[in-house]
């Protein structure tokens, strides 16, 4: 089974650790950099994105999860996550920092409120594939760099975008049960794995 790391320093870790398993994947709880080895993807999963920053640079977990990405590792990031990957933040928490590892800028608290999600049905991609998505203080892409493929919308506004193997999305698939993106992270496992040595 795939090994799929999902940091595990703050927000919604057990929802998608337990998504992992029942895709058939072996989850792994990330709080250190020596818990990055040996992972076939990680997941950054949602909740509040300055806080993730800071507690990142206090276990000294950032630069080596900002290399294991930029290695190759296929990454999904959700909400708080996206933000994280994202280069840059319009409207940042003082002294916030990202990971600078997908080329988006992002906005933060978009869409839905802290106590009622906004849900919708997503097209997700170019294939008529649907997610059902639930934003909570979600953030929106407002720019994407050349790289960076658009996966899905909502109300408009891009809330889904893919480079090489690193996924950011806005919403929050664990919370409604929707497999299709963790799905998608470990066919990039499986891609990956298909490739020559
Ligand atoms: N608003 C949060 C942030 O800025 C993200 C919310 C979420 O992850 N549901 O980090």
């Amino acid at each position: 089974a795939p090994r799929v790391g999902v940091l595990a320093l703050q927000g919604g870790v057990a929802e998608h650790a337990a998504m992992l398993r029942e895709l058939g994947a072996e989850a792994v709880l990330v709080k250190t950099a020596e818990q990055l080895s040996g992972l076939d993807a990680i997941v950054l999963p949602g909740g509040e994105s300055s806080t993730m920053d800071r507690l990142l640079r206090l276990f000294g977990l950032r630069d080596p999860l900002r290399e294991a990405v930029l290695g190759g590792l296929p990454t999904l990031g959700t909400c708080a996550g996206l933000i994280l990957l994202s280069s840059g933040i319009e409207d940042p928490a003082p002294g916030q920092r990202t990971l600078e590892v997908l080329d988006v800028t992002v906005a933060r608290n978009a869409f839905g409120s802290q106590t009622a999600s906004e849900e919708d049905v997503l097209t997700w991609g170019d294939d008529g594939a649907t997610v059902r998505a639930a934003f909570i203080r979600a953030p929106v892409v407002t720019r994407a760099g050349e790289g960076v493929t658009v996966l899905a919308r909502h109300r408009g506004e891009v809330v889904a975008v893919a480079s090489g193997s690193v996924v950011g999305i806005s919403f929050h698939p664990e919370l409604t049960g929707e497999t299709a993106v963790h799905r998608h992270l470990l066919s990039l496992v499986a891609a990956r794995q298909a490739l020559p040595a």
